[in-house]
């Protein structure tokens, strides 16, 4: 089957890492800094990073429409961390001027977990992802705090004072979830992703 083009937004954070996990899940990985190279790609990964200044950057280079006329169009996403508070439909804890690209019908909290937790790590169970569980490096992350009707709950937080709160999502062709599996050498959640894009050809 051929290899499905997948960028990694490549304004800042963590895109180095999101092409290595896309180049090792079978698809070729490609940086998305100009509206041109998003018009090649079949799908888009929003990375880590720090999401109001990715906000501005996006405006900055000249992304902010493009993307969300791609988004609405329908393109594959996937957000993680500053990521998936981008493609959020609402942020709480944010700029007032922070843009969001508005692709998932969910409110997030922006560094949720407080000051004692704001870095942990867990293992957790993940929808559609057989076997061991997957384990969840969180760095300032967010959390979900409300999943509209046609969003589905991939991933809680299984014990701890956060024990319950919901760390990923998908709806459609767009996923997030609020840790880096980039980080971790597990791409079990990036082959979802591919298999996502690869299902919407
Ligand atoms: N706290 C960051 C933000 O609000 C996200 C952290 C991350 O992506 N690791 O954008």
């Amino acid at each position: 089957m051929s290899s499905p083009r997948i960028g990694v937004l490549a304004l800042q954070g963590d895109v180095r890492e999101h092409l290595a996990a896309l180049e090792s899940s079978g698809a070729a990985g490609s940086s998305v800094r100009r509206a041109e190279e998003l018009d090649e790609v079949d799908g888009l990964i929003i990375p880590g990073g720090e999401s109001t200044t990715m906000s501005n950057l996006l405006t900055v280079f000249d992304l902010l429409e493009p993307l969300r006329a791609r988004l609405k169009d329908g393109l594959p996403a996937y957000g993680s961390c500053a990521g998936m508070i981008l493609l959020a439909g609402e942020i709480l804890d944010t700029r007032p001027d922070a843009h969001h690209l508005d692709a998932l019908d969910i409110t997030v909290r922006r560094n949720a977990f407080g000051r004692q937790v704001d870095s942990f790590e867990t293992d957790l169970q993940f929808a559609g992802i057989e076997g061991d569980a997957v384990r969840a490096v969180f760095i300032r992350a967010p959390w979900v705090e409300r999943v509209g009707p046609d969003v589905e709950v991939l991933a809680t937080v299984p014990e701890g004072p956060a024990a319950g709160r919901v760390v990923a999502v998908r709806q459609g062709n767009v996923m997030a979830t609020s840790f880096h599996p980039e980080v971790t050498g597990d791409r079990r959640v990036h082959q979802q992703f591919v298999d996502l894009v690869r299902k919407s050809f």
